[in-house]
């Protein structure tokens, strides 16, 4: 399918999931379907509560469903502006139209845990080594990941930030989500990481975990860091191309 074609004419979708992210069910109205075989449909609608897969976040799952039809969302992709829904066909005809749109709520949420724990192992990883890390890319499905310029740092390092991160998760701590202007941003994010290839942008979403720095971050994360239970440093793996990937889970 061409997305390009999918998208054209259509308005941007609302996303619902940079202001509201604890909310697993919502209403929404296609706009526009693109049945595929007799099995499949594409689906544009105008606000959604699924984060498409990007920024290292799989895609959500979940269902769209109407008293017409029942669709399971199988990806939820972003092309210029506009999410594109993915979706299988369980029952009825898919139509433009209210709907209601369901996460799969344990997905999301272990998924929300895992990306506020990524933020912490920024924060923790950098505070070990005494300077900033630059990450290079995350997963944050299976395996799950962060990786980080340069070499991999020593196994006490690793145990360091491991206490450090589970220490603050049993301190507990706010997740804030903040919408700056361009301006505003680039004085408050010189911290974080990766500042330099940050694009230039009207609005920056931003994420501050109490006590460590603003992020520039698009995804979902929990309202507290304590909702992370804890951290585990699984590994940390050389990379061909001489950096490293941070292997971790949350418990
Ligand atoms: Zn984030």
């Amino acid at each position: 399918m061409n997305l390009d074609e999918l998208v054209e004419g259509v308005p941007k979708t609302e996303l619902a999931y940079l202001r509201d992210m604890k909310t697993p069910k919502s209403q929404s109205k296609v706009l526009k379907v693109i049945p595929e075989k007799r099995t499949h449909a594409y689906l544009i609608l105008d606000r959604t509560i699924f984060h498409p897969k990007g920024g290292g976040q799989p895609s959500d799952k979940g269902t769209i469903y109407s008293s017409d039809c029942t669709l399971n969302l199988k990806k939820a992709i972003y092309h210029r502006g506009v999410v594109v829904h993915w979706t299988k066909i369980a029952t009825g005809t898919p139509n433009t139209g209210a709907v209601t749109c369901e996460l799969d709520w344990p997905f999301r949420y272990l998924i929300m845990r895992r990306h506020t724990a990524a933020h912490l192992l920024d924060h923790c990883l950098s505070r070990a080594i005494e300077k900033r890390v630059q990450t290079t890319d995350s997963w944050l499905e299976e395996p799950c990941y962060v990786g980080y310029a340069g070499k991999p740092p020593s196994s006490s390092v690793l145990s360091q930030v491991e206490a450090q991160a589970n220490h603050m998760i049993s301190s507990g701590g706010d997740v804030r989500i903040d919408f700056l202007t361009g301006e505003a941003s680039k004085m408050l994010l010189l911290k974080a990481p990766n500042f330099e290839r940050l694009p230039d942008l009207e609005e920056v979403r931003t994420v501050t975990i109490e006590g460590c720095a603003p992020i520039p971050c698009g995804g979902t994360h929990v309202g507290n860091i304590n909702e992370i239970s804890a951290l585990k440093v699984v590994r940390a793996e050389e990379t061909p191309d001489q950096n490293f990937r941070l292997h971790f889970q949350v418990e």
